[in-house]
């Protein structure tokens, strides 16, 4: 090579170089995100994939110790100005208020609500009580309401769009056994996503789902009267259940808090700018759906 092109490729490799090893921006950074049941599970594994790309994050949720716990570990690893946690019961719209201002006061805004707060309680039909009905139709259809409704409200009056993402569930898709109430009121928190798409998209509000298989490992949902209650169902144990869905999986796979994270993520960032009423559906490739 002539002697000048030879030192130009060599001046460029070097600056690629350079470029290689510079910090890359974040992409949710300057972004604030309010994620609700964010104590632990998939809510505390989605909190830390939005602060790894530079959201600040409110963490609220009805155990308010164990969201300050969460959130203490999360500050002493991100830091202690992105990260804040609050009591709050998905049910009572006086806390859902307050949540949501105290978190567009902490960090002057609310771009990204993860609405994830839930339990998993359900019985046969003949033994579904009243009280049991309602619990699911509460905590989770009526909470992911009136958490996103404030949203909306924030989120509108800032003017410059948002994302609101549901962690369903595929129950509120496919049916499962002896899970009736759980199934409906997840089936209404997917349906309600749709209609807010339709309402947010000229203020460009993006909404979208997404929908876990059984997430077992790190969920507390897994170690209540949703196991006793699964295990009975179909006849096994806990691990008897991670197989029987490891199993049923095309990809062979268990699904992880973290594989939930990341569709949230993805909901949550400029990569699916052009994407609202989606429904991703977590679950390593459930069979089921391949059979209907
Ligand atoms: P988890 O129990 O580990 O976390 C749920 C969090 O929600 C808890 O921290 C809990 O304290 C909080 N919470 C419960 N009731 C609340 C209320 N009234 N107000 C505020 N916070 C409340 O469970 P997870 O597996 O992380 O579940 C998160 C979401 O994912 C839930 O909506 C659940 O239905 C959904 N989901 C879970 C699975 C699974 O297999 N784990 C599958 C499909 C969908």
């Amino acid at each position: 090579l002539p002697e000048q092109e030879a030192f130009d490729i060599e001046y460029w490799l070097l600056e690629e170089a350079k470029l290689q090893r510079m910090p890359k921006p974040k992409s949710l950074a300057g972004r604030v995100a309010l994620v609700t049941g964010g104590a632990g599970g998939i809510g505390s594994a989605t909190a830390e994939r939005l602060l790894r790309e530079g959201a600040c994050v409110m963490l609220a949720d009805i155990d308010g110790t164990a969201a300050e716990e969460a959130a203490a570990a999360m500050a002493r690893h991100f830091g202690p100005d992105v990260i804040r946690a609050i009591a709050m019961d998905v049910t009572s719209e006086d806390q859902v208020i307050a949540a949501c201002t105290a978190t567009a006061l902490a960090f002057g805004g609310l771009d990204i609500l993860v609405s994830n707060a839930g339990i998993a309680s359900s019985a046969p039909i003949e033994e579904t009580t009243l009280a049991l009905w309602n619990r699911n139709m509460d905590i989770l259809s009526t909470g992911y309401f009136l958490v996103s409704r404030e949203a909306f409200r924030l989120m509108r009056g800032q003017g410059i769009g948002g994302s609101v993402i549901f962690v369903a569930s595929k129950n509120g898709l496919a049916a499962s056994p002896n899970a009736a109430a759980y199934c409906t009121a997840k089936a209404a928190e997917i349906h309600l996503a749709r209609c807010l798409a339709l309402e947010g998209a000229e203020a460009g509000i993006r909404v979208n789902v997404v929908n876990p298989d059984a997430v077992l490992r790190g969920s507390k949902i897994w170690s209540g009267e949703w196991l006793d209650q699964r295990a009975a169902t179909y006849k096994t144990d806990k691990e008897g259940l991670e197989e029987m869905y490891r199993q049923r999986s095309l990809l062979k796979r268990s699904v992880l808090p973290e594989d939930i994270a990341e569709g949230v993520y993805f909901f949550a960032s400029d990569l699916s700018a052009k994407s609202t009423g989606n429904i991703l559906n977590v679950d390593a490739g459930n069979k089921e759906a391949f059979s209907r």
